[in-house]
């Protein structure tokens, strides 16, 4: 077997084994890391390779025992944060294993001496470790089957110690070791040719820039309009078979969709992302088992667009908690019993009804605390099975991933040597486990183009080379952290601390290879921002410059090429025609007032609401769209909040009072509204429970004491008599339409007369104040035309909860100041003509939308645009 070797060929190669040839036989070209795995194999060592996180853990654990006995040099850190410590101090130990450090106590420094000390516990090993086994084994039993490793471009001496070493050990025992070189042209008198004169060459450019082409930097105000100009390009040249390659190290997913939008195959590198909805399923699952229970964070698992529950239970829960965010409320109860009424009669009851209770019944722990090992590798494991089972089409492999990091975080965790893991440590593994994302991209599709992860993946001469996003995508290298005297120390025991150089040298040398094989043209692909941040040029760009003395002024323009000009209408692309369609402007969409549909169709609802007919009457159109055509808005689910949640929750403390006793006095109502207030919050609006929502929570306490209390002092000072709360009313008119309602306190006066009270829970009570002023109160007014009894006629008021206020109309046994002067029976009698009116015209099929005017009206209800979802159906939402 021959193998061809390469500093960075473990991700992929260009060219690979074949080169130009029809077949070969015995070949195999690879990174160095493949090169130990052929090793292993051919040398019958199956060592174990364990996970990086699993190894940290095991490092943490060794850190942690050294704490407990002494004062190690890290400990303040790992006190603060042992799992980054632990990341930290693993990956110098294994840098210094790799240069040859054998573990021994150097004692020259105290931390060399900590490091020594945690090689004698039970360390996971490395990469380091597994060389010398392989060399162990080298010298030991020699190895057949391997006659030649070929290194690409870098001489031995280049490569970092460890690496030295197998390459001598393999030529000790008969394995020829060569070195290859790629060709680059300085002849051709191009820029590119003096680029590659400057690099790799005489180390100077001394030809004279002609922008000539074939060195072009393409810019983009953003990576999206550079991929969609690249993707024209390629399109717009029918063979590009052989000649190109794309490096693309990041921002990939933009150029997949770039590529499909222009008809052509994916490069498949890309979504990384350790944001996709698969890779969020461990986090999320993990997240709701911290106390206090976060409504939104349970909403965030519910909604996932991959989440453990079955999306028709998912979707129960859900609903309840948009409108009550707690948990063992009436809503939560009702759903549950909804999903476990489903789940039975479904085939796999058991194992939805199981799964219900597992991601429902969670013991919560506050973060400090830390959640039980045993707890976390139960949710781990159950989320590996879950995920292993159900692979999807579209995120199969992403799921098998997934199933793989639940394992893999689920044996970390065993690792520790803990009892519990606090929330930042659970964090940090989190991060290390899923780390970048999962390394499965969305596939490659055969292309006439070759793309590499690594420009040092470039082996050979190619015409093109597109070097996608040619930006600074991290931040390079930091120093080592070692003294003076620790380099000395480390250097006297054998360890070649120059390695680190060298592996820089082998990074800016794998760019160089990148730029010297492109033979014709050298394309820099340069998106200016992401995501309104600023991206400045790939380091190497330095070099470039430096290289061919571009001048600022007049070279670099000269050489930029701007994707935006095809948005402008200049199709001319670095020596291609982009066919450009012109895009016609689509005249400006207004508001429509007047809608047709067919006579006869929109019929009356059965059972009309106070709340229907305000719709109606402020806009029919939104009416008919929402109760005829039934269309309603599908925004990502919300949790109530603001004065729509105190307002529900104040309203539902006073119902469980009335519905426990009709004769509250006002302090024993107080009492008690203050004792039902911590067991409603868990239930109706949890989040006031959440740190930092302490002042919030106290305000609303002191705010519902004074309401209550108020409110039942009323209606003992007025005399009245409590009948019921969230009282069913219903009553049919002489046209047949029923109308149906629910009271929020139904009263009686001493004269049996209907008494209806309607809290409400709002900044100001001026605009209520306003409704009976002006005579369009119509929820009370219709409440009171439907409790009314010919001889007792029903008063009706505002209890306004924020500012302890009644907004009453006439009733004789209020002080004047709760009185507004209103009738509302002349309401009603308006209302009801007005909504029959709108229905006739309705039903002959003409549909009006009422947008704002500033038209003076009688009995002017407003309108109801500001609160509605079709503002862009009608063209509200346009203007
Ligand atoms: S936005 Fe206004 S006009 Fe348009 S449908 Fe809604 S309420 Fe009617």
């Amino acid at each position: 077997m021959r193998i061809q070797v390469g500093y960075c060929f473990d991700g992929g190669s260009f060219p690979g084994e074949l080169g130009a040839a029809e077949a070969v036989e015995g070949v195999v070209t690879t990174g160095p890391l493949g090169l130990v795995s052929i090793l292993e194999t051919r040398l019958g060592l199956v060592g174990a390779h364990y996970g990086q996180p699993i190894r940290i853990a095991r490092y943490l654990a060794a850190m942690d025992a050294l704490c407990k006995t002494g004062e190690p040099f890290y400990k303040k850190s790992f006190e603060a944060d042992g799992w980054s410590s632990a990341k930290s101090l693993l990956v110098l130990r294994d840098q210094l294993r790799l240069s040859g450090w054998d573990g021994s106590n150097l004692g020259s420094s105290s931390r060399l001496t900590d490091m020594a000390i945690l090689e004698e516990a039970n360390i996971l090993p490395g990469l380091a470790e597994r060389i010398e086994v392989v060399l162990d084994s080298l010298v030991k039993y020699s190895i057949s089957g391997v006659s030649e490793v070929t290194l690409h471009v870098h001489e031995q001496a280049q490569w970092p110690s460890c690496w030295r070493r197998l390459f001598t050990t393999l030529e000790q025992e008969g394995v020829s070791i060569s070195v290859t070189q790629f060709d680059f042209s300085t002849k051709a008198p191009t820029d590119l040719d003096v680029l590659h004169g400057a690099l790799c060459d005489s180390g100077v450019g001394d030809g004279f820039f002609k922008a000539d082409g074939s060195l072009i930097c393409l810019s983009a105000s953003t990576a999206l309009e550079a991929a969609d100009a690249l993707g024209a390009w390629l399109a717009a040249e029918e063979n590009n078979e052989g000649t190109v390659v794309i490096i693309a190290e990041s921002g990939t997913e933009v150029l997949d969709a770039a590529m499909r939008r222009h008809g052509l195959p994916r490069p498949g590198g890309g979504s990384r992302s350790q944001w996709r909805a698969a890779l969020q399923l461990l986090p999320l699952g993990l997240g709701i088992h911290w106390a206090p229970f976060d409504p939104q964070r349970y909403l965030e698992f519910l909604t996932a667009p991959i989440c453990p529950l079955h999306p028709a239970m998912a979707g129960r829960l859900v609903r309840a908690l948009e409108k009550e965010p707690g948990l063992g409320g009436k809503k939560w109860l009702e759903a549950v019993a909804k999903c476990e009424e489903w789940a039975r009669r479904q085939e796999n009851a058991d194992v939805l009804l199981e799964d219900l209770r597992f991601w429902t019944e969670v013991k919560r722990v506050p973060p400090h605390t830390g959640l039980d090992v045993e707890t976390i590798r139960d949710i781990c494991l159950r989320l590996s099975d879950w995920a292993a089972k159900g692979i999807r089409a579209q995120e199969g492999k992403l799921m098998s991933a997934v199933s793989g990091m639940a394992l893999e975080l689920a044996e970390a965790v065993g690792e520790i040597g803990r009892q519990a893991i606090p929330k930042p440590q659970l964090d940090r593994m989190l991060d290390s486990v899923i780390g970048g994302g999962a390394a499965v991209s969305d596939k490659a599709e055969a292309s006439p183009w070759t793309v590499l992860s690594h420009p040092g993946q470039l082996g050979g001469n190619v015409g093109t080379v597109i070097w996608w996003n040619f930006t600074m995508t991290g931040l390079p290298s930091g120093r080592l952290p070692w003294t003076n005297a620790e380099i000395e120390a480390l250097s006297s025991a054998g360890v070649r601390m120059k390695d680190v150089d060298l592996q820089r040298n082998l990074e800016l040398s794998s760019w160089q290879q990148a730029a010297c094989n492109a033979t014709k043209r050298l394309i820099l692909v340069m998106p200016e921002q992401d995501g309104g941040e600023p991206l400045a040029p790939h380091p190497f760009w330095e070099n470039i410059a430096a290289a061919t003395k571009l001048s600022e002024e007049t070279d670099i323009p000269s050489m930029t090429v701007s994707a935006s000009q095809l948005r402008r209408g200049d199709g001319k692309l670095l020596e291609r025609i982009i066919p450009l369609e012109p895009v016609t402007e689509n005249a400006a969409l207004t508001f429509q007032d007047q809608w047709q549909a067919p006579a006869g169709i929109i019929e009356r609802r059965e059972k009309e609401s106070p709340s229907g007919m305000s719709k109606l009457i402020k806009c029919p159109l939104a009416w008919v769209l929402s109760h005829v055509l039934k269309i309603s808005a599908t925004g990502s689910p919300t949790l109530c909040q603001g004065n729509q949640l105190i307002g529900s929750f104040c309203h539902s403390i006073v119902e469980d009072l009335i519905n426990e006793s009709q004769n509250w006095k006002s302090d024993e109502a107080v009492s008690r509204a203050t004792t039902l207030f911590d067991s409603r919050l868990k239930e109706m609006a949890a989040t006031y429970l959440l740190p930092g929502m302490e002042t919030k929570r106290e305000f609303l306490r002191s705010r519902l004491r004074r309401a209550v209390g108020d409110l039942f002092e009323r209606i003992e000072g007025a005399g009245l008599s409590v009948v019921e709360s969230e009282r069913e009313v219903e009553r049919t008119d002489a046209g047949g339409q029923t109308y149906r309602g629910y009271v929020d306190i139904s009263l009686e006066d001493d004269k049996g007369n209907p008494v209806v009270w309607d809290m409400k829970w709002t900044n100001k009570s001026k605009y209520r104040r306003e409704e009976l002023e002006k005579g369009i109160a119509l929820q009370l007014a219709a409440y009171c035309w439907m409790l009314d009894k010919d001889d007792f006629p029903a008063f009706g008021a505002y209890y306004m909860l924020a500012q302890t206020e009644l907004i009453s109309s006439q009733a004789p046994w209020l002080p004047p100041e709760d009185v507004v002067d209103s009738d509302l029976k002349a309401t009603w009698e308006m209302v009801r003509e007005r909504y029959d009116a709108t229905i006739d015209r309705l039903m002959a099929g003409d549909v009006e939308a009422i947008a704002p005017s500033d038209e003076e009206k009688e009995f002017d209800f407003g309108t109801g645009c500001f609160f509605c979802d079709y503002a862009m159906v009608c063209g509200v939402g346009y203007e």
